[in-house]
């Protein structure tokens, strides 16, 4: 490439790094699945969750209310339309496709709103999200490093040229998908052993794609609103978290820490510029045991508990003394008015207003409309086809009998 190209190349990269935009930087929204203050609360007293401790004290935090069906398809889907089940129309798990089709939603999520708006939009591996709706931006879905070839992963198809689509597999596959099982009785304390060991290795591997796809891209630059799901915290509080402080805890607890180094990780491409909404679907609590036999196979017992977390951080929040309340329906709504949209009146969720700063509620008045969804959403015409691994961990949770 010559010269004059490069500088041409320079100038048009600056203009897409400075783009249409939200007025206060870009806004990140990282989903940590069955995040639980109770269990988190000892972890930060003890400086274990640097990153989370420090956006908590730059804003606010509070509990999350779920809704009745502590149901992780449908309450991501809620946080990313804030709209109920009934109005968004993910009610459950695909028991035979795995994660609910994109194509079953029946209203916009923030990301659409915001992408028709003119922002660039970046979505890495949220909850029902396959088949990859085309955005203004990038999306990832969960399938995209799946081991069964199946189309529409990612959109645009060619997202990760010029790096290469070969390069990035490799990057996000590099850790193993599964831990292998000794041929023994499925009913011993071995079996147990392996199923940990094998749900361990697959919420390793799973965050750690979501995250590395996350970072090819954000460290390009350019985006006004990046979403995540990481989804292996929930995965290993099935099959770890005990109600006493046992081995199981002590993992449950590293994997906060894991956790908590991802958001770290990803943070770095905030250069404190963006908002950073932590949110997680739901709570847990734990059981003793916390693994029984059933059927010949090791089953979980932890449940789903009420409340998850939301932290709100960076210069567009406020401070607050205490630990406040919300709702998973408020999170699109507070997404939407710090980008500069107008809320749907529609939406069942009211923005946060008094978890931001005083500097910007005074000058951005909250706007309002009466829908965005004022056209039934496209059809998309692709093959739906099952995804086995998905499919194999809602059987592991329990979720399929
Ligand atoms: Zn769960």
């Amino acid at each position: 490439m010559n010269r004059a190209a490069l500088i041409v190349l320079a100038a048009l990269t600056f203009a897409r790094g400075s783009a249409a935009g939200a007025p206060g930087g870009p806004v990140f929204l990282i989903g940590i699945d069955g995040a639980s203050w109770d269990l988190m609360d000892p972890l930060l007293a003890a400086g274990r969750l640097p990153n989370l401790s420090a956006l908590m004290k730059s804003g606010c935090h509070a509990a999350l209310r779920s809704d009745d069906t502590l149901n992780s398809a449908v309450v991501w889907t809620t946080i990313a339309t804030g709209k109920t089940r009934q109005k968004h129309g993910i009610e459950s798990w695909d028991l035979e496709l795995g994660q609910p089709p994109s194509t079953l939603r029946k209203v916009k999520a923030v990301w659409n709103i915001l992408g028709d708006a003119g922002a660039r939009v970046l979505l890495s591996y949220y909850m029902a999200s396959w088949p990859a709706e085309d955005l203004n931006g990038v999306n990832i879905t969960p399938r995209w490093d799946s081991s069964v070839a199946v189309d529409g992963t990612i959109s645009p198809k060619d997202a990760f040229a010029p790096a290469g689509e070969a390069a990035a597999r490799r990057l996000l596959t590099r850790w193993p998908r599964t831990f292998p099982q000794s041929p023994s009785d499925p009913n011993s304390e071995r079996a147990r052993d392996d199923a940990r060991l094998d749900v361990l290795t697959r919420a390793l591997s799973q965050d750690e794609s979501a995250a590395s796809a996350a970072e090819l891209f954000l460290s390009k630059g350019g985006f006004d609103f990046f979403a995540i799901h990481l989804w292996g915290l929930d995965w290993v509080s099935h099959w770890f978290l005990e109600a006493g402080a046992g081995e199981g805890r002590a993992t449950v607890d590293a994997y906060y820490e894991r956790a908590d180094a991802l958001v770290g990780r990803l943070l770095r491409f905030s250069r404190e510029r963006a908002t950073v909404m932590v949110v997680s679907d739901h709570g847990f609590k734990g059981a003793e045991p916390s693994l029984v036999r059933k059927n010949g196979r090791w089953r979980p017992t932890g449940a789903h508990a009420p409340a998850g977390i939301l932290i709100l951080g960076g210069p567009r929040a406020g401070r607050c003394a205490s630990r406040g309340d919300a709702s998973v329906l408020d999170v699109a709504p507070t997404i939407l008015h710090m980008m500069g949209s107008a809320v749907g009146e529609d939406m069942d969720g009211e923005p946060l207003t008094r978890f931001l700063s005083e500097d910007f509620s005074r000058s951005n008045p909250v706007k309002r409309i009466a829908t965005h969804d004022t056209a039934a959403r496209p059809l998309d015409a692709r093959k739906l086809t099952a995804d086995p691994e998905t499919l194999e961990l809602l059987r592991k949770m329990g979720y399929i009998r």
